[in-house]
């Protein structure tokens, strides 16, 4: 899960790294309230989940609390990417002298966490990265010694950084660390003219796995990349959005991500997936049924289930059950296997529904599923 700019500076200013004073609101006419307890100048941010939101103009100097109130105004009708941006952060604005960039970054591949740090940060760092990459020094990490004083400054000497970016180097490990986080980014580090060092924006991903002892975070991710996503999250299912045309409803991760892979070998895309779980029941294959089928870019869907705890009759009811609620205008495929299958066939074959049509293996449902998508 993605952190909010200001959650992030949060955490930041708890483990003594210096961040500008800052506030949250949804709502322009506090914002000018906060412009004034800040000084009456204030740096109004989107508070989005996602990067560039300076070069989409959802980062703007305001002059004063008026002005403050208007940026404020304009900035929480945007939408960045698809985010609609439902709150601000007003920041103390700060005298930029220099931008950097810090962040640790989980290296799944090595087993291990990159330190990733340049002296040319800001908002070109991608620009950077990809045309000198002698510019962005990466360094190794090992989890289990982590960022002490010695490493901060073997990172620090290598992106060339002010003498100071040690202290920051090493709070920002135990920020990662204490938090359970599998990233965290400094972007810009600013050195100011009196020589300070500022975190002027955070981005922290924590890790899902530890969600049950950061009960902090739980209620806070409500941002999801995609609509369905949070509806998908709200019913306890998991669905993920993909970019093809083929819809994808298995029972278990292993099953799925197999039948994501013979989709693609049979020359289609996935468009999502849905793990209904083992064990589901009618309502939940419903429940999934109707969610997959509102994805406007599915084109055809492969339902693929190998009962084990699942039974397949169940798994045929919520067929049909979704077949009485929701109108299918696109072809379904169904693979049910193992536990019961033969009922749960016997019903499908029963409902006799014109798009829906049944394979015994997975090959061929995934043959059929991508065709249809194409012939669509
Ligand atoms: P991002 O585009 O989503 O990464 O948003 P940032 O928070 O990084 O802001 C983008 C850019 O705005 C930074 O790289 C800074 O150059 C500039 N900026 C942000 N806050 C301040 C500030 O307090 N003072 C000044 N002068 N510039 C700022
Ligand atoms: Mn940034």
């Amino acid at each position: 899960m993605d952190l909010y700019e200001h959650q992030a500076r949060e955490l930041f200013e708890e483990h003594g790294i210096l961040v500008p004073r800052a506030e949250v609101t949804d709502s322009p006419k506090e914002a000018r309230e906060i412009a004034r307890r800040l000084g009456g100048r204030a740096v109004v941010k989107a508070q989005v989940k996602t990067g560039g939101r300076g070069k989409a103009g959802g980062v703007k100097l305001a002059a004063d609390p008026a002005a403050a109130e208007l940026t404020a105004r304009q900035i929480l009708g945007m939408d960045i990417k698809g985010h609609p941006v439902r709150k601000v952060m007003l920041a103390q604005p700060v005298d930029i002298e220099t931008e950097f960039y810090v962040s640790y970054v989980l290296d799944r591949a090595a087993c291990r966490f990159l330190a990733i740090a340049s002296a040319q940060g800001g908002m070109e760092i991608e620009e950077v990265a990809a045309s000198r990459p002698e510019a962005v020094a990466r360094v190794p990490v090992d989890p289990a010694r982590g960022v002490t004083s010695a490493k901060a400054t073997e990172i620090a000497d290598a992106a060339a950084l002010p003498p100071q970016a040690v202290d920051v180097l090493v709070r920002l490990w135990q920020v990662l660390v204490r938090e359970d986080a599998l990233l965290v980014e400094v972007n810009p580090l600013v050195r100011t003219r009196q020589g300070r060092l500022l975190a002027l924006d955070g981005k922290v991903t924590l890790d899902d796995n530890a969600r049950f002892r950061q009960a902090r975070w739980g209620a806070a991710d409500t941002d999801h990349h995609d609509p369905l996503e949070a509806v998908a999250a709200a019913r306890g299912l998991n669905y993920v959005k993909l970019d093809g045309e083929v819809g994808i409803i298995g029972n278990g991760a292993g099953l799925v991500m197999s039948t994501l892979d013979v989709v693609a070998g049979r020359g289609a895309r996935p468009a999502n997936f849905l793990d209904i779980g083992g064990g589901a029941s009618a309502q939940i294959m419903a429940d999934g049924l109707s969610l997959i089928l509102s994805d406007p870019a599915v084109k055809s869907v492969l339902v693929n289930v190998f009962g084990g705890i699942t039974a397949c009759d169940a798994v045929a009811e919520g067929i049909v059950r979704a077949l009485d609620t929701v109108r299918l205008t696109k072809p379904l495929v169904v693979r049910l296997d193992g536990n019961n299958a033969a009922a749960g066939r016997a019903i499908l074959d029963g409902r006799a529904h014109p798009l829906v049509q049944q394979a015994t293996t997975m090959d061929v449902a995934a043959r059929q599923a991508a065709q249809l998508a194409h012939t669509a």
